[in-house]
């Protein structure tokens, strides 16, 4: 058993980039499994290079520590969020920025809270195939469905940006439309929007049901008409001189793909977004 993400083995103090676990789906409605996601993901990450030659950049080159997964109460939200929060706040008190790893996209919640108190700037740039702009779902606030409503009320207008977007309510779409931005189903305007985000803190949160089924099997909440690996890459890499000061995969469930190809593309996308905020 790896018990880090590939090279991920320097030690706290002499890292600036923190990996971290969040091993929770309890609020999922259609398919569980996103907490068998962390681990899987530090399992097969060995079998990935360190060298990105999108990036040209090695993970080698920089100082990364894999503190291990949050310790959850699996039945208790509140209690997880809390969890979270403290590990996320810890981060980024002692001036780190953090890669997490999902768990449901719930956990992204406390992890922005955490991030937006560091940095009351923050733009968050969103990929996922749902809005995630409830109020409620199944009468819960605190919902995988309500994640990003939960962050945009947290952000204000106009700093949520939400790309790949193909599912979700006509209300969502209208909210998302009139308070913040929302590319449908594509990833191609990120470069056109560029200039909103220059110069702000950003945090990506990378839901990988923004992958087509195709390609990305292993996920909870399957939607079709999704983007392609590259398309997501060359938006990722629009950001690459950006202030990226947070990031997470969320949302894999590796047992619906037994190929195991959508845990390896996780783990590529992961090293990827490390070395995007690598200095
Ligand atoms: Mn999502
Ligand atoms: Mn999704």
């Amino acid at each position: 058993m790896n018990h880090f993400f590939n090279s991920c083995t320097s030690d706290y103090k002499s890292s600036s980039i923190i990996v971290f676990g969040v091993p929770y789906d309890g609020t999922t409605s259609y398919r569980p499994g996103a907490r068998l996601a962390p681990n899987r993901i530090r399992l097969e990450s060995v079998g990935i290079e360190t060298y990105s030659p999108y990036l040209d950049k090695d993970m080698n080159d920089y100082q990364f520590h894999d503190s291990g997964d949050s310790l959850i109460a699996l039945g208790n939200v509140e209690k997880t969020l809390n969890t979270i929060y403290n590990s996320a706040k810890k981060y980024y008190t002692d001036n780190k920025k953090t890669l997490m790893i999902g768990g449901e996209h719930l956990v992204t919640y406390p992890t922005v809270k955490a991030c937006l108190e560091s940095y009351p700037n923050l733009r968050v740039v969103h990929f996922d195939a749902h809005t995630d702009l409830r109020d409620s779902f199944l009468g819960e606030e605190m919902s995988h469905a309500t994640v990003l409503k939960k962050i945009a009320d947290e952000l204000g207008d106009n700093r949520l940006f939400q790309f790949g977007i193909r599912s979700g309510t006509k209300k969502e779409f209208q909210y998302a439309k009139n308070h913040q931005y929302i590319e449908i189903a594509g990833v191609k305007t990120l470069p056109d929007i560029i200039s909103k985000l220059q110069g702000h803190p950003i945090y990506i949160t990378l839901d990988v049901d923004v992958l087509d089924p195709s390609i990305m099997s292993g996920t909870g909440t399957p939607e079709a008409g999704g983007i392609t690996y590259k398309e997501l890459l060359e938006a990722l890499l629009v950001l690459k001189d950006q202030n990226i000061v947070g990031a997470d995969v969320v949302e894999l469930a590796p047992d619906y793909d037994n190929s195991g190809v959508s845990t390896a593309t996780a783990c590529t996308l992961i090293r990827e977004l490390l070395l995007l905020m690598a200095k």
